[in-house]
C-alpha cells in the first residue's frame, strides 16, 4: 500500500468524507484516517441520522398514541412500542448510510486508514492503527475534519446511563418515567420530543430567558408554546447546579440562573446538551506549531489555511455553525482550492432546521440582528392555519416569516415554524443564492395544494398583498 497521497484529510465525519470524495474527484491520490469503527463521523453514527431516525418512529408513535390518526379515521387497538424494533430501525438507517460513504469511498478509490491520526510535521501523519502498529502517511496536504464533542457542565459526570449526553439519550433501553433535560437548545428539544411522543414527563432547564436564544426571537416563542401544548415543560433562566443519584432515582439541584433559592427536582434520566466543543485531542496541533482560536477551534483564514502552510481544517472544529452541510460545503470547497478552482461558501446563506414537531428552519437574518444592525427591513407573515394542505393534514401550527430589505426589497432571512419547514427553507436559500427579492418570489407560480404557498403568501405580505389571509 503506496503511503504518499496528495490529500491526508483526518476524521470521516460530513466535512472529511465529502472532502475526499471531491478530491478523488478532481484526480488527487486521498486517504482518510477515521478512528471509529465505522465511517461517517459524528452525523452519520451519534448524531443526525440516529436522531432522525428516531424522530421519525416516535412521531409515527405519537400520531396514533395521541389519537390525531384515529381523528381522520384511521383506528387501532392495542398500540405497543417495541423498544427493540425501535432502536433496530435507527441502526439500519445508521449502517446504511455508514456503509453508504464505505462504498463511495471503494468506489471514487481513496483509502480509509483505520486508527489515530497525529500531525507530526509537515507533510506527515502518524497513524497509531487499530491493531497496535503505527503507520505513517506522507502528503502534500492535510486537511483536519476531527468535528466536535459534547461540552461538559462541571459536577455532573456523564455515564451515559443515567445521566447522558446525545449519544446515550439515543440508545435508552426503556421509555424514562421522567427526562430533565439540561440545554433549551437543538439536541435537547428535539431528543425531548422523542422521549416526550414516548411517554416520559420532559422538564428542559434553559440557563438564558428563551429556549433556541439564536433563532429569531418570535419563532422561538412560538416554538416553546407549541412544545407545551405537546407536554413539555420548562424551566428558563435557570441553572443546575448538581446532579445526585439516589440508587435509580437523581436529584437535580436547580437555581435562578441569576442566582436565588435553589429546588430540587427530580428526574430518572438527565440529558446534558449544552453545546458542543471542537474537537482536537491527541492531534498533535500544539507540537505541529497549528494556532488554536479562543474557544480552542483550530484558526484559519477564509481559505481553510491554518497558520501551518499545507494544513488546512474544515467542520465543527473550525468557526462557523455545527452543521453537517456546513462541513460538506467546507469540504468541497478545499477540495477544489487543492485543485487550483476559486470555490467560495456563502456563511450568509446557511439554512437551520430542528427536526421537532412541527419543524423550525430558518436562512440568513434573525429580526434582532437585523435591527441590531441597524439594517430597515419590512416583514411579511404568512400563517399555516390559512395553507389549505396544511389544514387537510390537520398541522395548522406555525408561520413563515419573510424578511426584506426596505429599500431594495432584497431577501434578508426567511423563517418558518410548521410543517415541512425543513424543506420549504431549501426555496429560500435558492432565492436568497440568487439574489431575490421578495417580489421575485410572490411572482414565482408555486403549485396548490402545496405548503410551499405559505412562502408564496408570507413574500406577498412583505407588500400588504397576500391574497388568503
Ligand atoms: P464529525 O462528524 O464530528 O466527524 C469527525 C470524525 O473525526 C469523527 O468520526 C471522529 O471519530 C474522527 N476523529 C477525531 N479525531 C481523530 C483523530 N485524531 N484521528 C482519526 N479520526 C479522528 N447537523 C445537521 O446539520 N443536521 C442535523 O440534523 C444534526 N443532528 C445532530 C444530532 C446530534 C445528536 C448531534 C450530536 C449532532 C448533530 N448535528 C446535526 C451536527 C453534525 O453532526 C456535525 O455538525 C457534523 O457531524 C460535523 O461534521 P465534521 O465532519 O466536522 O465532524
Ligand atoms: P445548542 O447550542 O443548540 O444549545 C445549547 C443550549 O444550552 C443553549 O440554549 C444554551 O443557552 C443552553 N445552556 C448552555 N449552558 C447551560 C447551562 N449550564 N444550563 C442550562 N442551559 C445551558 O447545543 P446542543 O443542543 O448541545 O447542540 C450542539 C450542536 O449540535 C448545535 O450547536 C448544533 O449545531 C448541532 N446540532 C444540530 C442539529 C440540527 O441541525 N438539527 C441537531 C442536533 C445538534
Amino acid at each position: 500500500m503506496a503511503d504518499s497521497f496528495d490529500v491526508v484529510i483526518i476524521g470521516s465525519g460530513p466535512g472529511g468524507y465529502v472532502c475526499a470524495i471531491r478530491a478523488a474527484q478532481l484526480g488527487m491520490k486521498v486517504a482518510v484516517v477515521e478512528k471509529r469503527a465505522t465511517l461517517g463521523g459524528t452525523c452519520l453514527n451519534v448524531g443526525c441520522i440516529p436522531s432522525k431516525a428516531l424522530l421519525h418512529a416516535s412521531e409515527r408513535y405519537h400520531e396514533i398514541a395521541s389519537g390525531h390518526a384515529a381523528e381522520i379515521g384511521v383506528k387501532t387497538t392495542g398500540l405497543k412500542l417495541d423498544m427493540k424494533a425501535f432502536h433496530a430501525g435507527k441502526q439500519q438507517a445508521i449502517e446504511q448510510n455508514t456503509k453508504g460513504v464505505e462504498f463511495l469511498f471503494k468506489k471514487n478509490k481513496i483509502e480509509a486508514v483505520h486508527g489515530t491520526g497525529k500531525v507530526v510535521g509537515k507533510g506527515k501523519v502518524e497513524v497509531a492503527l487499530d491493531g497496535g502498529k503505527t503507520r505513517t502517511l506522507e502528503t502534500k496536504n492535510i486537511v483536519i475534519a476531527t468535528g466536535s464533542d459534547v461540552t461538559r457542565l462541571p459536577g455532573v459526570e456523564i455515564d451515559e446511563k443515567q445521566v447522558v449526553s446525545s449519544t446515550g439519550a439515543l440508545e435508552l433501553a426503556s421509555v424514562p418515567k421522567k427526562l430533565l433535560v439540561i440545554g433549551g437548545g437543538v439536541i435537547g428539544l428535539e431528543l425531548g420530543s422523542v422521549w416526550a411522543r414516548l411517554g416520559s414527563e420532559v422538564t428542559v432547564v434553559e440557563f438564558l430567558d428563551r429556549i433556541t436564544p439564536t433563532m429569531d426571537a418570535e419563532v422561538s416563542k412560538q416554538f416553546q408554546r407549541v412544545l407545551q401544548k405537546q407536554g413539555l415543560a420548562f424551566k428558563l433562566g435557570t441553572k443546575v447546579t448538581g446532579v445526585a443519584k439516589s440508587g435509580k432515582a437523581l436529584k437535580v439541584t436547580v437555581e435562578p440562573a441569576k442566582g436565588g433559592d435553589a429546588e430540587t427536582l427530580d428526574a430518572d434520566v438527565v440529558l446534558v446538551c449544552i453545546g458542543r466543543v471542537p474537537y482536537t485531542e491527541g492531534l498533535g496541533l500544539e507540537e505541529a506549531g497549528v494556532a488554536l482560536d479562543e474557544r480552542k477551534r483550530v484558526k484559519i483564514d477564509a481559505h481553510f489555511r491554518t497558520n501551518v502552510e499545507g494544513i488546512y481544517a474544515i467542520g465543527d472544529v473550525v468557526v462557523g455553525p455545527m452543521l453537517a452541510h456546513k462541513a460538506e460545503d467546507e469540504g468541497v470547497a478545499v477540495a477544489e482550492m487543492l485543485a487550483g478552482q476559486q470555490p467560495h461558501v456563502n456563511y450568509d446563506v446557511i439554512p437551520n432546521v430542528i427536526y421537532t414537531w412541527p419543524e423550525v428552519a430558518s436562512v440568513g437574518k434573525t429580526e434582532e440582528e437585523l435591527k441590531d444592525a441597524g439594517v430597515k427591513y419590512r416583514s411579511g407573515k404568512f400563517p399555516f392555519t390559512a395553507n389549505g394542505r396544511a389544514r387537510i393534514a390537520g398541522m395548522t401550527d406555525g408561520f413563515v416569516k419573510v424578511l426584506a430589505d426596505a429599500a431594495t426589497d432584497r431577501v434578508l432571512g426567511v423563517h418558518i415554524i410548521g410543517p415541512d419547514a425543513g424543506t420549504l427553507i431549501a426555496e429560500a436559500a435558492i432565492a436568497m443564492e440568487f439574489g431575490a427579492s421578495a417580489e421575485d418570489i410572490a411572482r414565482t407560480c408555486h403549485a396548490h395544494p402545496t405548503l410551499s404557498e405559505t412562502v408564496k403568501e408570507a413574500a406577498l405580505a412583505v407588500d400588504g398583498r397576500a391574497l388568503h389571509m
